[in-house]
């Protein structure tokens, strides 16, 4: 039994590793679908019945099988330990450990070993990952040394230079804001405007109610021992600040009665005076002087009044303290977790999003792939046309006109930056220098190179399709491999990333490429006609016929079935929506809307029907061990716990019960179903 698993583990090692362009030579069609056949049905716990449990018998021995290669080799065990931990909880983590180690072998390798020329922008890349691998220990302390408050004071905790009267809190938010830091007490983005996506605008806002969610004593008193306090001064401190915290989260109750505003920076320094603006200001553009007549777009007003008086009740020593332990928390997340050669590529992937994304598409970009990828999309938009103009919803027809026009220009784009686009990545790195040895100092610089490339954006007075995306660069998706929906750019992007298996290889089956990147890109487009995509239009343009749709009975309907399963599942409706009507989409896209008589089984494995296969497929993607939520999660939080998410999406759907033969009343048959489109 052990040995055999140890085969099957070879096998699946095999297969994880085989990257079209990593390595060249070619397996036949053949290889890969035994070894993707041995893969499914090794991560099945077939004890279960699929129609009480079908995520546990599709998925219930995942964890046993990516356990294996920790248990077989031969190591120390404190570096059993350490994989132990860093073992990813899911496919897409397994995607991008399997990255990450390619990225890592490839900075490793010194430049004269190479005999072909490196583009110029791996050696910043190389500066980075280096200087992060020589940390030791990991020191927070070091930012702070590096960045103060401005504006002549010190940290409090760190300097006896402090002076309270010296300390602006908005002066300190916009310096830390050029360094990254965002959605503390205030939220500052460049973002296309929402009347014309073609150019940007600043967006003022409060802080997401996530992002005020108070972070507890104890995530700060860790915090506080990491930078050298005592333990009595972090008890003490933590308590302060977690109050403040609590007040502060409150203040997200408050209703934003005033609507968003545009108006010119000066005229609101005049509107809002309690809050110092032109100094915030003046932080983030520092080697322009804030053009008093420029305009940005100011939301939640009642908010920034409310946060001005309850600021000023405070000591400026606990708001001081309180920014000061956000902007560590922030950086934390960005370093690696931890100082191991994975940890520092996935940091660099953090660090320099653009870069890293070139590199990757010089590694797995496939003309090939970009093909398939390609047709698989027009085919699913081939098939949500139908849908539209079988029109389930009975709009209007200048409506069903409308939404037929942004499908048509609804676009698909492979990586963050074209492989074409060498010359864009080079310049927009060009300024900044590395230092192999400082680690915290590259970070900050990189940090602040995003923010001052966004605000860039400003000026340009049109959009150019090089980095049409680039202002993603600050959020956390632009450093992962996970597909996303760009709402103002009606674009569907896949990261160079899901190039590998299990997402997509050359000779994988037709029928494994729709039911796991099928499902994926159809998740994505689905989510231009969710309950906030219906805002935008085919330009991007929050402009779209969203009054007559929201106010459709039909349509209401849909969504409250959807909310009424949410209790259990997803948090957010928009994710329940996108998945329950990709599963369709993707299905009627591969199997069509007649039944055929008898559809040829795979021979390989011939145990199961066509359309079986397809939901297992499907629920394995989905496959990962019960969820350790960590701050870094962030973005993966709007979707249900995975479990759930599969069960909940095959239930709703009946062709999944007539499949496996599910009777009424058992898990995997939902009371009621629901449908939006
Ligand atoms: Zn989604």
């Amino acid at each position: 039994m052990l040995k055999l698993t140890l085969i099957v583990w070879l096998l699946f090692s095999l297969a994880w590793r085989t990257t079209p362009s990593s390595c060249r030579q070619t397996r036949s069609p053949q290889t890969i679908r035994q070894l993707l056949a041995t893969q499914l049905q090794s991560y099945m716990d077939t004890t279960v019945r699929p129609c009480e449990n079908f995520y546990q018998y599709a998925c219930g021995n995942w964890q046993l099988q990516q356990e294996q290669p920790a248990q077989h080799r031969e190591r120390e065990k404190e570096r059993e330990r350490e994989q132990e931990q860093l073992l990813p909880s899911d496919t897409l983590g397994v995607l991008d450990l399997n990255l990450n180690r390619q990225l890592e072998m490839a900075l490793r390798r010194s430049n004269e070993s190479t005999t072909e020329e490196e583009p110029p922008i791996y050696d910043k890349l190389r500066l980075y990952y280096r200087s992060c691998k020589r940390l030791k220990p990991y020191n927070l302390k070091k930012y702070l040394q590096l960045l103060s408050p401005g504006n002549g004071t010190h940290w409090p905790l760190l300097s006896r230079s402090w002076r309270r009267e010296k300390f602006h809190w908005l002066t300190t938010i916009g310096r830390l804001r050029l360094h990254g830091l965002n959605g503390v007490l205030l939220k500052e983005q460049v973002l296309p405007r929402w009347d014309d996506s073609s150019v940007y605008s600043i967006y003022l806002d409060k802080p997401s109610l996530v992002e005020t969610l108070p972070m507890g004593e104890g995530a700060m008193i860790e915090l506080l021992l990491d930078i050298g306090q005592t333990k009595r001064v972090a008890n003490a401190l933590a308590r302060e600040v977690d109050d403040f915290e609590r007040r502060l989260h409150r203040l997200q109750e408050l209703e934003d009665d005033e609507g968003a505003k545009e108006m010119q920076l000066g005229y609101l320094a005049e509107y809002l005076p309690e809050l110092k603006w032109l100094p915030f200001m003046r932080e983030i553009r520092v080697d322009t002087e804030p053009d008093v007549r420029s305009t940005l777009i100011i939301q939640n007003i009642p908010y920034m009044r409310a946060l001005h008086e309850l600021v000023e009740r405070q000591q400026p020593y606990t708001i001081c303290n309180y920014i000061m332990l956000k902007f560590l928390a922030y950086l934390k997340q960005q370093g690696p977790a931890e100082i191991s050669r994975g940890e520092c590529v996935a940091s660099m992937r953090r660090a320099m999003p653009l870069a890293s994304s070139w590199m990757i598409g010089q590694r797995l970009y496939d003309p090939e792939a970009e093909q398939d990828v390609g047709s698989l999309f027009k085919q699913l938009k081939q098939r949500f046309a139908h849908i539209l103009e079988d029109n389930r919803l009975q709009l209007a027809p200048p409506i069903v006109h409308v939404l037929q026009e942004k499908l048509r220009a609804m676009r698909l784009q492979l990586g963050f930056v074209q492989m074409n686009d060498s010359g864009y990545v080079e310049d927009y790195y060009q300024q900044v220098e590395l230092n192999g040895h400082n680690f915290y100092a590259n970070q900050l610089k990189l940090l602040r190179l995003r923010v001052e490339r966004n605000h860039e954006l400003l000026l340009s007075s049109t959009a150019t399709d090089l980095g049409n995306v680039s202002y993603l660069t600050e959020s956390w998706l632009a450093s992962s491999s996970s597909p996303l929906y760009v709402k103002p750019r009606n674009l569907v992007l896949m990261p160079y990333g899901l190039l590998q298996l299990p997402v997509w290889h050359r000779n994988t089956s037709s029928l494994q490429t729709h039911a796991v990147l099928g499902f994926a890109l159809a998740h994505e487009l689905i989510h231009g006609y969710d309950a906030s995509g219906i805002d935008y239009d085919g330009l991007g343009n929050i402009m779209g016929p969203s009054e007559e749709i929201a106010g459709n009975q039909r349509f209401i309907q849909g969504l409250r079935c959807m909310q009424q399963q949410l209790a259990t599942g997803s948090r957010s409706l928009n994710e329940k929506l996108a998945d329950y009507e990709a599963l369709r989409l993707v299905y009627e896209t591969f199997f069509g809307l007649k039944p055929k008589p008898r559809e040829p089984r795979d021979p390989l494995l011939a145990q199961f029907s066509q359309r079986q296969l397809f939901f297992i497929s499907f629920g394995q993607f989905f496959c990962g061990k019960m969820p350790a939520l960590s701050l870094q999660a962030h973005s993966h939080l709007e979707h249900a716990v995975d479990e759930l998410r599969v069960m909940q999406t095959l239930a709703n759907f009946e062709d999944f019960s007539r499949e496996f033969g599910c009777e009424k009343r058992t898990k995997m048959q939902a009371k009621q179903r629901c449908r939006v489109w």
